[in-house]
């Protein structure tokens, strides 16, 4: 990982990027209802997309880069105040992003990065490319050294927090359970801003 050097004294916060930047799966099950016609919502989500639409993980790779070439996909909404706290966060902070998509996703993501929030250069994991081997959000934070995590996914903040991260949770309709001494639920990113004096 490249990082500026301007940057390097800083402490270092993993972020995840869907359902937690911004609205990824209110829009995606909009493409799916309409495409399959079928009659999901957030309220049947529980994290683990591929068994509740009963797809492969490869398959429903295949779901998300359709859904990214359509229109459903074109303006992904930033969770409220998400650019002016990671804006004020990053003078002591340095953002490293780590998705659970694979790199085939890499130039979608980082020109929406580009568009959503662009006062920011962000180095990319992709952890999707690890699946079934070693490469989970957990080892990856231990690797870069980021002494915490902002997810949605409850499953994601529950290994890095039993692997000593600090785990911050954005509340979703889809991540309710789960408690760990290091894994913090925040109701908004307005929480977020809190936790790091
Ligand atoms: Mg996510």
């Amino acid at each position: 990982m490249e990082i500026d050097e301007k940057h390097l004294w800083k402490k270092r916060i993993a972020l995840d990027i869907d359902g937690t930047l911004w609205d990824f799966y209110g829009p995606f099950f909009e493409f799916y209802n309409n495409k399959y016609g079928t009659n999901y919502d957030l309220t049947d989500f529980n994290c683990e997309l591929a068994k509740l639409l009963n797809l492969t993980q490869e398959q429903l790779n295949e779901e998300f880069r359709e859904f990214e070439g359509t229109a459903y996909c074109e303006d992904l909404p930033l969770y409220p105040n998400v650019s002016e706290i990671l804006l004020k966060l990053s003078q002591k902070y340095f953002f490293v992003l780590i998705t659970a998509k694979d790199s085939t996703h890499r130039e979608v993501i980082r020109e929406r990065l580009k568009r959503k929030l662009p006062k920011f250069d962000f180095p990319i994991y992709f952890s999707g490319d690890y699946v079934g081997a070693a490469g989970g959000k957990d080892e990856i934070c231990r690797e870069i050294g980021c002494e915490a995590i902002i997810e949605d996914n409850l499953g994601n903040a529950l290994s890095c927090a039993n692997s000593g991260i600090k785990s911050i949770l954005v509340n979703r309709y889809w991540n309710q359970g789960g408690e760990h001494e290091n894994l913090v639920r925040v109701m908004s990113w307005d929480e977020v801003l809190d936790l790091f004096p």
